[in-house]
C-alpha cells in the first residue's frame, strides 16, 4: 500500500544551524503517528517542512506523488493541512468566519460550505454555541478546538498537528484527543507533534522519537510506551 506521507532524508537549516538531520519518516492512510522529542529536537522544523512552511532538502511524497516543488496552498489543495502551534487565528473575526476562512479552496460551493460546517459543528459542539463570538475571546481550550476545525474545514487527508495540547487543562487535552482520534476512525492520516509524549503514544499508532535534530527511535506506539529507553526521560516513568 502506498502510503499517505513518506519523508526520506528530510534536511533543514536555518543559517549555520542544522534543525533536522537526515530524517525519514512515513504515515498511512487513517493511522495517527507522532513525534516525541525534548524542546528544540527539530519537530516542528520537520514538521512545517512537510507542510512546505521551511525550506528543506530531502523528498516528500504526498499519497504517491512528490510534492518537494510545491508551496504551501498547493500541498493544502492536495490535502495535506497543518494546524500550527497556538493556531493563528483571525482574533477580530467571529468563530464562524474564522471557520469559513478553511473553506477557502472550495469558496464558490456555498451549499458544500453549509455542510461542511455542520460536520465540524458535530466535531465541536462548544464553537456552535460559540459560532458568534469573536475568537479572541475564546479560551486557550476552545481556540485550539477553533484551529483544528478550521483545518478541517478544507477536507484534509492528512493533518499536521504541532502541539494541540499545549497550555490546556487536563479536560480540555482528553477532549482533543478523543477528537484527533475520531478524525482517524473518519480514515483522516495525522502527524502529530507532542510534548505529552504519554498521551499522545496512547492513541497513536506509531511514534518517531527525535534528539537533536535525528530519529533515534522508531516503533509501534505501544512498543514505544514500554521502553526503558523512554520512560525516565519522556514519560515520566522511573
Ligand atoms: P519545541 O518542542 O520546543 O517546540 P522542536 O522540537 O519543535 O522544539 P524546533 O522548533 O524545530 O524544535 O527547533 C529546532 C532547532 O532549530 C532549535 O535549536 C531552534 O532554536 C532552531 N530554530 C527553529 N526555528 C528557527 C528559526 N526560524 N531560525 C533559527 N533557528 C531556528
Amino acid at each position: 500500500m502506498t502510503p499517505l506521507l513518506k519523508v526520506s532524508e528530510a534536511e533543514v537549516s536555518y543559517g549555520p544551524i542544522m534543525a533536522v538531520h537526515k530524517a525519514s519518516l512515513t504515515v498511512d492512510k487513517g493511522s495517527i503517528v507522532t513525534i516525541i522529542g525534548a524542546n528544540g529536537a527539530g519537530k516542528t522544523s520537520l514538521l512545517n517542512a512537510t507542510a512546505g512552511l521551511v525550506t528543506a532538502s530531502g523528498h516528500f511524497e504526498f499519497d504517491g506523488q512528490n510534492v518537494d516543488v510545491l508551496d504551501v496552498e498547493d500541498r493544502l489543495e492536495m490535502g495535506l493541512c497543518i494546524v500550527p502551534e497556538r493556531g493563528e487565528l483571525f482574533g477580530s473575526m467571529s468563530v464562524e468566519d474564522n471557520l469559513q476562512l478553511g473553506f477557502y479552496t472550495h469558496r464558490r460551493d456555498r451549499a458544500g460550505l453549509r455542510a461542511r460546517l455542520a460536520e465540524v459543528f458535530d466535531y465541536f459542539p462548544r464553537l456552535a454555541e460559540r459560532r458568534l463570538q469573536l475568537a479572541t475571546t475564546l479560551s486557550g481550550g476552545e481556540r485550539q478546538m477553533l484551529a483544528l476545525g478550521r483545518a478541517l474545514m478544507s477536507r484534509p487527508r492528512l493533518l499536521l498537528l504541532d502541539e494541540p495540547s499545549l497550555g490546556l487543562a487536563p479536560l480540555i487535552v482528553s477532549e482533543i484527543f478523543r477528537i484527533i482520534t475520531a478524525l482517524k476512525q473518519s480514515g483522516v492520516g495525522i502527524l502529530l507533534v507532542e510534548q505529552n509524549a504519554r498521551a499522545a503514544l496512547e492513541c497513536a499508532d506509531y511514534g518517531y522519537l527525535m534528539e537533536t535534530g535525528e530519529i533515534t527511535l522508531h516503533a509501534a506506539a505501544s512498543a514505544l510506551l514500554d521502553d526503558p529507553r523512554l520512560a525516565r526521560a519522556y514519560l515520566g516513568g522511573s
